[in-house]
């Protein structure tokens, strides 16, 4: 029998005979304290079941439950033991597809009509639980892939033997199976020692979903289910979902009448409302007014262009698939516009340039239109018609480590303004394939390395991912749940000034090509207003909310009263409404708080008698009455706060 060696990294290697199980070894190195927590096992750095016999020299790292390895082999052997329990409960009128386990949680794809739903998901949880309870032991083993197919296909698994055929093209010989109780999945792994190991899952939604994600494929019943190490943080998790439900931009958009997509106008398609339609505009009230300070000049421009222009920009060749069939008018082409940034090179050339002017900035809320499929359209998140809050940057090489510092300090200035504090920072570098010389490549990247740096911001950086035409920035911003959305891009781009033969006279008196810079810091404000909704839950800070206060009378003796304060505060600039209908104080106050109104100034004849307004606010507080001017003051304290 051979001998190999075992060793923890940094501590000295044991010699054992070839053969033993990943488990054993652990026993060999480990006391049982420091191993209880291994789930599986990194074996010279790859992810290892413990029951894997090793038979060459081993580096053996652990892999505990509650780590982010850990958890993701506890979920994907949850969606084994939910397909079992599938097939258990449902035998042959199902088929298994694919069960990965994603953020948060797993899913399975089934087969089978009609279709799973949640009245389900009771049924399926306790068998999951039954198989649990039973402590069924997950087995490996290979399978030559000829002898898979035939295994698979005599099954009726048809799925299974879709994704054989693609490893056999691949050239695989032998695949692997794993196996718990009757139940075999074609797998990688690895998997849990056992099926005691799944301690606290949960079934969570079913949705259609196409088999490869194409929609000519049959439609499959994707289950959802979440499983962690610890029951804690199941049940953190699950009051997460709770919370995100009631916070549902879709559900609170139509409560506060913020917006509407209707069938008629097409999806995709936002209407807002007069609530959402104030909101957007104090957004970019406020967008226009902090560009304005740091030295940003605003552009409008139209929303289609003539289809050459695209074909210059080359928007036609690398994102034509994005774009809307053309318009003819007066028989030349014409499209809609997926982005702002060609238009602002016609601005640009449109003049002659100097040095001396540089840095050139320009901003837009430009409205892009890009097509999305049908099934991937989601609320203000993922909508066809959109607009940017984009700029463009045109300045010399070595102005852009300071403008992109300026761009990043601005950035964050406005994120916090929409109280986003917590934020993850990616830089993207360049890709395989690129335009542009590495000299240009270098000088960017180590500007933005640079005024990140200075600017103290940690991040992270995400080799090869760039775009096609230059390194650049992402901002993903965390809201109040602590779920992530990316906002904010910074983009160098070397390839449109090129495209446009943009120049700009240098101090030497010769004709130089500008650097360009796009950037976005909310991305789209369809989008990032569907995240201040759920980051806020609607309850939006005094400064941004559509109503800021509404009037409610006691009784109708004091109705003339109060349209003269509503009359007085409108005139102050306070965004007021009033409720004089004869119905009883608390219904009213009731309605208020459920528009998430920050301020209710509530008049009986006392008020009336005294010139004054009893102020409330949407937590119940009261505030000592006031005159409708010191309310008013307040209001333009308040608001000067939040956007200071
Ligand atoms: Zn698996
Ligand atoms: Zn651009």
């Amino acid at each position: 029998m051979t001998d190999i060696s075992i060793s923890i990294p940094g501590e000295e290697a044991k010699t054992v005979a070839a053969g033993i199980t990943a488990q054993e070894a652990l026993k060999e190195l480990l006391s049982k304290k420091q191993r209880k927590q291994a789930i599986a096992v990194l074996c010279n750095g790859e992810a290892t079941d413990l029951s894997a016999t090793l038979q060459a020299d081993t580096v053996l790292e652990l892999i505990p439950a509650d780590s982010d390895e850990g958890v993701h082999i506890l979920r994907h052997s949850t969606a084994h033991i939910m397909a079992q329990a599938v097939k258990e409960l449902f035998g042959q009128d199902v088929k298994v597809a694919i069960g990965p386990s994603i953020e948060d949680g797993y899913y399975y794809d089934f087969d089978r009509d009609p279709a799973f739903n949640p009245d389900d998901f009771v049924a399926i949880e306790e068998r999951m639980a039954e198989i649990v309870k039973a402590r069924l032991p997950f087995e490996r083993r290979m399978m030559p892939i000829a002898e898979a197919l035939a295994f698979f296909a005599d099954q009726g698994e048809s799925y299974k033997v879709e994704l054989l055929k693609d490893l056999e093209t691949k050239g695989e010989e032998s695949v692997s199976l794993y196996q718990q109780g009757a139940f075999i999945d074609l797998c990688r792994g690895p998997h849990i020692p056992d099926t005691s190991w799944l301690k606290s899952f949960k079934l969570l939604r079913v949705a259609g979903s196409y088999w490869r994600g194409d929609e000519r494929n049959p439609m499959l019943t994707r289950i959802y289910g979440t499983a962690f190490s610890d029951k804690k943080d199941l049940k953190k998790y699950l009051n997460r979902i709770e919370e995100a439900k009631k916070r549902d931009h879709r559900k609170l958009g139509k409560e506060l009448a913020l917006f509407t997509i209707q069938d008629e106008v097409g999806p995709g398609l936002i209407l807002w409302q007069p609530r959402g339609a104030m909101l957007r505009k104090l957004i970019e009230d406020y967008w226009k007014d902090a560009h304005y300070k740091n030295g940003y000049e605003l552009l409008y421009t139209p929303h289609i262009a003539r289809q050459d222009l695209w074909k210059t920009s080359g928007h036609l060749d690398f994102y034509g698939e994005n774009m809307y069939s053309a318009i003819e008018i007066d028989e030349v082409a014409y499209q809609l516009k997926p982005m702002n940034c060609p238009f602002h090179i016609g601005v640009y050339n449109a003049t002659k340039h100097s040095y001396r002017e540089f840095p050139v900035r320009w901003c837009e809320l430009g409205t892009v239109y890009r097509y999305e499929r049908t099934g991937a359209l989601h609320g203000l998140m993922r909508v066809r018609g959109f607009t940017q809050d984009d700029a463009h940057i045109f300045c010399r090489p070595a102005q852009l480590e300071e403008e992109i510092f300026n761009i990043i300090d601005l950035n964050l200035q406005v994120l916090k303004t929409f109280g986003f504090t917590d934020y993850d920072v990616y830089l993207s570098t360049r890709p395989e394939k690129y335009v542009g010389s590495d000299e240009h490549w270098d000088l960017s990247t180590k500007a933005l390395q640079g005024a990140m740096e200075k600017k103290g911001l940690a991040y992270e950086v995400d080799p090869g991912e760039g775009v096609f035409y230059g390194p650049k920035i992402d901002i993903k911003i965390k809201d109040q749940l602590g779920r992530s959305w990316q906002c904010s891009t910074i983009q160098v781009d070397f390839n449109l000034p090129e495209r446009f033969g943009m120049t700009y006279t240098g101090q030497d008196g010769a004709e130089h090509q500008p650097i360009m810079i796009h950037r976005a810091l909310m991305g789209s404000l369809e989008r990032f207003i569907g995240v201040l909704i759920e980051h806020y839950a609607g309850a939006f800070p005094l400064w941004m909310a559509p109503e800021q206060a509404r009037i409610l009378n006691i009784t109708d003796a004091q109705a003339d009263y109060c349209s003269g304060i509503y009359s007085e505060l409108r005139q102050a600039g306070v965004r007021v409404e009033q409720d004089l209908r004869n119905e009883k104080l608390n219904y009213k106050i009731r309605e208020a708080q459920m528009m998430k109104t920050p301020y209710m100034l509530i008049i009986g004849d006392r008020e009336m008698e005294e010139g004054t307004v009893t102020v409330r606010k949407r937590n119940g507080d009261n505030l000592p009455p006031m005159t409708p001017q010191e309310f008013a003051d307040l209001v333009r304290k308040e608001c000067e706060q939040g956007t200071a």
